[in-house]
């Protein structure tokens, strides 16, 4: 086994060679621009593409043309909230979106308030789901697009999408989804769960970064969007810009991968993470387990190791990759807003760790990752006088101290 283990797989995952070995042609022999309609270099390339489209179209239940391919979810989640805001503009300027949202979507949202829309940003409820009720409350004759997050990036729930799609239908409104923490990893089907756009990048599921594609509904109803990058009139209209076949090329394997192994890969990796919890569990008392456990991905884990300093219990484990509830935000380390979304105070927020297991994980990775764990927690708390008092009974919710 070797050191650092990667348990990271939320914020990026590791390119798989059968992806590079489908790429490596297309950065060689296969150079061409995919716009080039005269010659064989432009043929092959214009192949290369098409064929990932379909690849990408395929996992999600699309059609080809609805795939437009992007540099990566940031860009895709901008033109989709962007580009509805300003096509629809006349129909209304109202768009409601989730307070546990990606930045690339809740800035996009705040960038759109500065010119005159109006945004909802709901609240979760303490499983770090939104509450159906609200949404339907929350929509009116001027609402013009619901933007809500498929699989939650940082304590991987798993939002009701197709309930969502339903509302959203039902009341003539679009629905965006940022699908990149669920495509590839649990099924998703755009005409199942009624989602209009949908945000993907390749570098989440195992392909490589600066890639991604935004499906976009054809039919019933059929989505327009206003372009946000203007130039050669690619990917009709949406998105100029030469394509980045390599990259393309690799999304597509990445998703066809996906597609043939995501039912049994699921299995393998959701029994990975319910290893890693009972274990953690049988060797510690104070653990909190955030967001849904029902509703939430098969390889996903985020706990809270009360009484314990974030940064210290990170220090600890030091040969582990994974993230902290805590952001650097400026110089200080803020709590992250998705756990105090679900209602965290702020030390526990900072001694959350974010699991996020992958395809090249192993049980014995697993194994030592626990052991680990357990070892620093115990030690730390041996010099928590929190824990201490904690295990004597007392109620820390009436003792007053400094805060810092
Ligand atoms: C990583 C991530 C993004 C950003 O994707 P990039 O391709 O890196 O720009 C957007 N949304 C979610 C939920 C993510 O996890």
């Amino acid at each position: 086994m070797k050191t650092p283990i990667y348990l990271d797989n939320h914020a990026t995952t590791q390119l798989d060679p059968r992806v590079l070995e489908a790429m490596l042609p297309y950065f060689t022999e296969h150079f061409g621009n995919s716009a080039s309609r005269n010659h064989e270099f432009g043929w092959a390339a214009e192949q290369g593409v098409e064929k990932a489209r379909k690849q990408v179209a395929d996992l999600i239940g699309a059609t080809p043309k609805e795939i437009i391919f992007t540099s990566g979810a940031t860009e895709s989640n901008n033109l989709a909230i962007k580009g509805v805001a300003e096509m629809y503009a006349e129909k209304g300027n109202h768009i409601i979106t989730a307070a546990t949202e990606h930045k690339a979507v809740l800035d996009t949202c705040k960038k759109l308030e500065k010119s005159g829309y109006r945004v909802t940003y709901l609240p979760v409820k303490g499983d770090g789901l939104i509450d159906l009720d609200m949404l339907r409350e929350a929509i009116t004759d001027k609402t013009i697009l619901v933007t809500v997050m498929y699989a939650n990036n940082e304590i991987g729930v798993i939002q009701p999408v197709a309930e969502i799609g339903a509302i959203c239908r039902e009341r003539g409104v679009l629905f965006h989804t940022d699908g990149v923490q669920a495509v590839g990893k649990v099924p998703v089907d755009v005409n199942k769960d009624k989602i209009d756009i949908m945000s993907i990048t390749a570098h989440k599921l195992y392909g490589p970064k600066g890639v991604g594609a935004l499906y976009v509904r054809r039919k019933n109803p059929r989505v327009q969007l206003t372009a946000q990058m203007d130039g050669g009139g690619h990917e009709r209209g949406m998105r100029s810009g030469t394509m980045n076949v390599p990259g393309i090329v690799g999304l597509g394997e990445a998703c066809a991968i996906c597609q043939r192994e995501m039912a049994e890969e699921s299995k393998k990796l959701q029994g990975m993470r319910d290893r890693l919890r009972t274990r953690l569990e049988a060797g510690l008392d104070e653990l909190y387990l955030n967001g849904s456990w029902e509703h939430r991905l098969p390889h996903s884990l985020n706990i809270s190791f009360a009484y314990v300093e974030g940064e210290s219990l990170l220090m600890g484990i030091n040969d582990v990759a994974v993230s902290s509830g805590s952001a650097c935000t400026s110089a200080t380390l803020e709590p992250s807003y998705v756990l105090k979304a679900l209602g965290l105070g702020d030390d526990i927020a900072h001694s959350s760790i974010r699991f996020g297991i992958g395809r090249f994980n192993t049980n014995e990775e697993i194994d030592y990752v626990a052991d680990k764990l357990i070892n620093v927690v115990t030690k730390l708390r041996e010099l928590s006088p929190l824990y201490e008092m904690a295990k004597e009974g007392i109620d820390l919710s009436k003792v007053s101290w400094v805060n810092h």
